[in-house]
């Protein structure tokens, strides 16, 4: 029997995959990029098992694996547009196959990849550079694009040091091999800078260190309305366990020193913070609490 009937268009998407807020004159739009499972041991390698698990207990999170957010965020300031980091790009191998979701998303947020004027890189790790090396993305980019990143940043990766990490199998060399395809795929169109450059009016990449060398925030200020993106600083135990190592840090120590600073600075100024593994939309507040911070969701707000 041949009904033959026209279903409705099946929606991509079930949940929202962006989110807009605006700082002052400057557009924001956070994309997920997906999600990544990993092993909890990750989230806190120098931590006492029991505490780590009490931690995610607390959070309603399982014991030994869960998916970590994966933001990206695209930023208009001055006629330009930027997209912050690129997401994970094509899986390889490593079964995450939730994340990579950047380049569709933005297409289906209307952001044509041929009106990015500028890429900012908050590091090289292959979450935040692999969806620059999706088949076909290359072309369709501004043969003018400029790609932001710490000059420590590119250095590192030279010959990078894996020694204080504490990733799960395949991980380091997935890494090593991506960061290697992505300089000589885009070494011409790279702008380094030592310290701080602000790529737009009221857009200012910050090099932080810690998580890797070349680790960088992005600023965003504009008419009294601060935001800052922290990449990889700050995860979401950062907040009560400032000090606990995440396995991905090359250097935990300085990048606990560096994820301290930041949010005490952030408390202070009351400004907002977004992050790369912060559950989606991960826009929020930080506060003080005790010896430690809290991190306090913004309401949703469309
Ligand atoms: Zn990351």
């Amino acid at each position: 029997m041949n009904l033959n009937i026209s279903h409705p268009a099946k929606p991509e998407e079930l949940v929202p995959s962006r989110y807009a807020l605006r700082i002052g004159d400057i557009d924001v739009l956070v994309v997920s990029d997906g999600v990544l499972p990993l092993p909890t041991q990750m989230l806190a390698h120098n931590a006492d098992p029991a505490v780590r698990a009490a931690w995610l207990d607390d959070q309603f999170l399982p014991p030994d694996a869960f998916d970590w957010a994966l933001n990206v965020v695209v930023v208009r300031s001055g006629g330009k547009t930027i997209l912050v980091d690129a997401g994970l790009g094509s899986d390889p191998d490593l079964h995450l196959p939730r994340a990579g979701q950047t380049i569709k998303r933005l297409e289906a947020a209307g952001i044509d990849l041929g009106a990015v004027t500028d890429v900012v890189l908050t590091h090289m790790h292959m979450d935040h550079v692999g969806g620059l090396l999706v088949e076909g993305v290359k072309q369709q980019l501004r043969p003018d694009l400029r790609i932001h990143v710490a000059e420590a940043e590119v250095k590192f990766w030279e010959a990078p040091d894996f020694s204080r990490v504490a990733m799960p199998p395949g991980f380091p060399d997935a890494l090593r091999a991506t960061a290697k395809r992505f300089v000589n795929e885009y070494r011409n169109q790279l702008r380094t800078f030592k310290d701080e450059h602000e790529v737009a009016p009221g857009v200012v990449i910050s090099r932080t260190g810690g998580h890797t060398p070349g680790h960088s925030v992005v600023r965003l200020a504009s008419g009294g309305d601060r935001l800052t993106f922290a990449g990889d600083l700050v995860f979401a135990v950062g907040f009560e366990h400032p000090d606990w190592h995440n396995g991905f840090e090359h250097d935990p120590e300085e990048a606990a020193r560096a994820r301290i600073r930041l949010l005490r600075e952030l408390a202070a100024n009351r400004e907002l913070l977004v992050a790369t593994h912060m559950p989606f939309p991960s826009v929020g507040h930080v506060a003080v609490e005790g010896d430690a911070f809290r991190w306090v969701p913004a309401y949703w707000d469309y």
